[in-house]
Order: C-alpha cells, then structure tokens, then sequence
C-alpha cells in the first residue's frame, strides 16, 4: 500500500492526526533505534482510549502479535496490527516520559516529554483536558528477564523500519518520538518518526 498523506513527527516532538474507522497507517522509524510512543482515543468520545492492561487482558500476551487488537478501556478494538516490519521488539509496559521522569534522573532544567507531546497535540484538537494513558511504545526494546527484572536497550529497528495499524474505529492517534536521551532506548540520539496514512 502507497501512502496518500505522510506526516512528519520531528525528534523530541508530537503530532495528533485523525484516523477514520477502517483506514490503515504506518508508523515509520526515519533513521533507527527510535520508539515512537503511540495514544489512541476514540474520535467521538476521549474519555474510551486504548488501555494497554485491556488489550493484554484481549490478547493474553505483553505486546499483540500481527492480525491482533489493541483494545479500549472499554474493551471493544480500537487498532488492529496488521503488519509489523521490524524486529518485532515492542513494550506495553513502561509509562510515557513526562518530567517528573527526567527530574528523577537529575535532569534539573525542562525537557521534551513523551506526556507534553500528548497534551500539546490534543490542545491542537481542541482537547485541552485528555488523561494520560498507558502508552504503545513503539520499537521499544525492553527485555523481561525470567526473574521478572527489566533491561532498558536502545531500540533494534533499522532505518525505514515499520509497523502498519489499521483503525477499528474513528479514532485520534497521537505519536511521539520520543526524547528520551538520558537511559539508551533510542541509542542516546532521538530522531524524528513517520506517519504515513495508506491508500
Ligand atoms: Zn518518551
């Protein structure tokens, strides 16, 4: 599928683009080792979104597998993954960036955030009160070890990599690359992400 609008989501920024039920898209990562942190709410009502805990309660694994949904809080599909061309290396378990994230790592003036992003995007939709889901991140690589312990790894995609999702509903799909530059998730070096809406 070629793409009929593609949207550019600048390193350590956010954009909103409006998904109509039924139409497929791509999430690219421009140059690598980039997670892009994807929301996405139902068009006609903010309050249902994508739950990262219901889609895990739908699918019975940590991440969905490709021809798999990402449900709501109100438990009906909202995406579907319908393709994924990466190393299949996703995370539905860490929390967006925000600040409080990176003062807790000492960084002591403001930064980018994955949780700004959002609001700042939603603001653009004239949505100035949006809560903050569970993020889908996206590339993320962070390994669960038998033990249950975390590692935090720079993401594995190549340049050009991408998933495609297509909307189960009429939906707001925010996408924020993500400016994480103090733990290695995107190789210490954020860069910009892709939205492409497919024919
Ligand atoms: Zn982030």
């Amino acid at each position: 599928m070629r793409a009929s609008e593609v949207i550019n989501v600048p390193a350590t920024e956010g954009r909103a683009v409006s998904v109509p039920a039924s139409q497929a898209f791509r999430i690219v990562d421009v140059e690598g080792n980039q997670v892009a942190d994807l929301f996405a709410f139902n068009a006609a009502d903010v309050g249902e979104y994508h739950s990262a805990m219901h889609t895990r309660a739908g699918v019975s694994h940590l991440f969905p597998k490709v021809g798999e949904s990402f449900y709501t809080n109100r438990r009906r599909p909202i995406l579907t993954l319908e393709a994924d061309d990466t190393p299949a290396i996703h995370d539905m378990l860490i929390a967006p960036c925000d600040p409080e994230r990176y003062q807790g790592l000492g960084v002591e003036e403001w930064h980018a955030s994955c949780r700004e992003n959002l609001e700042i995007a939603m603001r653009e939709l004239g949505h100035d009160h949006v809560c903050h889901p569970a993020s889908i991140n996206l590339f993320m690589n962070i390994p669960v070890a038998a033990d249950g312990s975390l590692g935090w790894e720079p993401a594995q995609t190549a340049a050009g990599d991408s998933i495609t999702l297509r909307a189960e509903m009429d939906a707001i799909v925010v996408v924020s690359a993500c400016p994480q530059d103090i733990v290695p998730i995107n190789d210490r070096n954020p860069t910009s992400i892709a939205i492409e809406l497919l024919e």
